[in-house]
């Protein structure tokens, strides 16, 4: 053999994914991607996921789940989870004890919540006080165009949706930072410390009422609200009011190859299961989809991915359908999907590009997350690995492996170790992403299309 065929056989060599992509599947992708960008319009907080996601169930023939109800190969059927998440079946013709196909992901995004006292006046300028939400670049926030969303659960038991800031016609909201003149001292500070939490105050206005009396700034915008929510302010007290990016998802480069919007991470996994979850006739295994709220904040809560939410659902499915639950859980699979990080030359340092996901070479797969000696991390089995390599390698699947970033860097978790905990195998997979966590998140459209024919994969595997 000549070195050129030992190569061949014996190395691998990862291929960028617009290498032998057809004219089909380019057209494919490019329409996937148009309809996940206009989901990622639609829904910028878990809340309007979890809508969004329930509508276009409905429409599809998913049914909500109801205790006692039975079910049968190809029936569908939901959870919403108190309108924050959502878990989805399709009923394969297995016996469920045989294990279920998991895909889950999460949909709550960093960002600024409002705290419960959040409207003031100061120096004739009316704010919102808030609290960040999610691993931030505090740093990165001020000055750019905000939006306001979410719901305020109002004195008389009614619940009124507020969405200021995404209309072309609406205002938007801003942080202000500090001006390069003045900054002197501002710029000796650490990235950390150049913008601090307090800081994070959205103005709201700066015109006051007519006639005397003070706060007229703040009464005013009182009084707009008033106007248009019928909200006062004690009903700040019930309401989860969250301040996001204003603005669309956009294509990003000449070339139209990146996709770059807020809250990506996790949408963009999200958005893959729905969409593989709706190609679904009836699998061999049943197919869950997992639409989790709060893995920003340690997947905590009644809405995040260590709730007994999803064991609940679970055993309603077992129970419809005549299985044990933990024998279920035992031979069921998840796919945990979630965002990673592309290698960005920018900071080239910081990564082992060796071992570090590419934009466009697919989805990217990872063994473990975690920190610091793979701490919090599920990390998958040679086993489990090899379930993966060969459920995308015979569907066509461009997929990577990846780790994020160099060890001892700093590192990341999912939702992978809550899942595995179960008693389910679990590996992590998800979409590269430039810029994480930032007001515009980059992705490649080449990834994201590929993680929804990875999550198809897995389901019908
Ligand atoms: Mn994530
Ligand atoms: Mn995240």
């Amino acid at each position: 053999m000549t070195n050129e065929e030992l190569r061949a056989s014996l190395l691998n060599a990862p291929k960028n994914g617009y290498v032998g992509l057809t004219q089909t599947q380019r057209d494919e992708m490019n329409a996937y991607c148009k309809r996940y960008a206009a989901f990622m319009d639609a829904c910028k907080t878990e809340r309007e996921a979890t809508a969004w996601t329930v509508a276009l169930a409905e429409k599809n023939g998913f049914k909500p789940i109801v205790p006692g109800m039975q079910l049968k190969p190809g029936d569908k059927v939901y959870k919403n989870n108190r309108g924050k998440s959502i878990l989805l079946a399709v009923i394969g013709s297995k016996s469920m004890n045989e294990g279920v196909n998991i895909c889950a992901a999460h949909t709550d995004s960093p960002r600024m919540d409002l705290k419960p006292n959040p409207l003031y006046e100061d120096s004739e300028i009316a704010y919102f006080k808030t609290h960040y939400y999610g691993g931030i670049k505090k740093y990165q926030w001020p000055t750019v165009a905000l939006a306001i969303h979410g719901v305020v659960c109002r004195k008389d038991g009614t619940t009124v949706t507020v969405t200021i800031g995404e209309a072309d016609t609406d205002p938007v909201l801003v942080v202000s930072d500090l001006l390069v003149h003045l900054s002197a001292d501002q710029m000796k500070k650490t990235l950390a410390e150049g913008i601090v939490a307090e800081q994070l105050n959205v103005i709201l206005g700066t015109e006051p009422l007519e006639g005397e009396g003070s706060d007229l700034v703040k009464l005013h915008i009182m009084k707009l609200l008033n106007e248009k929510y019928g909200i006062t302010e004690a009903d700040f007290h019930s309401a989860e009011l969250t301040i996001v990016p204003a603005g669309k998802c956009r294509e990003v480069g000449l070339d139209r190859s990146l996709l770059g919007a807020y809250g990506h991470d996790d949408r963009v996994c999200a958005y893959a299961q729905i969409e593989a979850m709706l190609s679904l006739g009836a699998p061999k295994r049943t197919a869950v989809c997992i639409l989790a709220d709060k893995e920003e904040i340690g997947s905590v809560g009644v809405s995040g991915m260590k709730s007994f939410a999803f064991d609940t659902f679970m055993q309603d499915l077992c129970d419809a359908t005549g299985a044990t639950l933990n024998r279920c859980l035992e031979n069921s699979f998840c796919l945990s999907a979630d965002v990673t990080n592309a290698f960005d030359p920018n900071f080239a340092e910081t990564c082992d590009k060796r071992n570090n996901s590419m934009l466009n070479h697919g989805i990217a797969i990872c063994k473990y997350t975690g920190a610091r000696g793979k701490s919090g991390a599920s990390d998958a089995s040679a086993e489990a690995m090899y379930h993966v390599r060969k459920v995308l390698d015979n569907a066509g699947v461009r997929w990577q492996i990846a780790t994020m970033g160099k060890v001892d860097q700093g590192g990341g978790g999912t939702v992978a170790a809550y899942m595995a905990n179960r008693n389910i195998v679990t590996v992590d997979a998800g979409v590269p992403v430039l810029c994480m966590h930032a007001p515009m998140e980059l992705v490649s459209k080449f990834d994201c299309y590929m993680t929804m024919l990875a999550c198809k994969a897995v389901y019908e595997a």
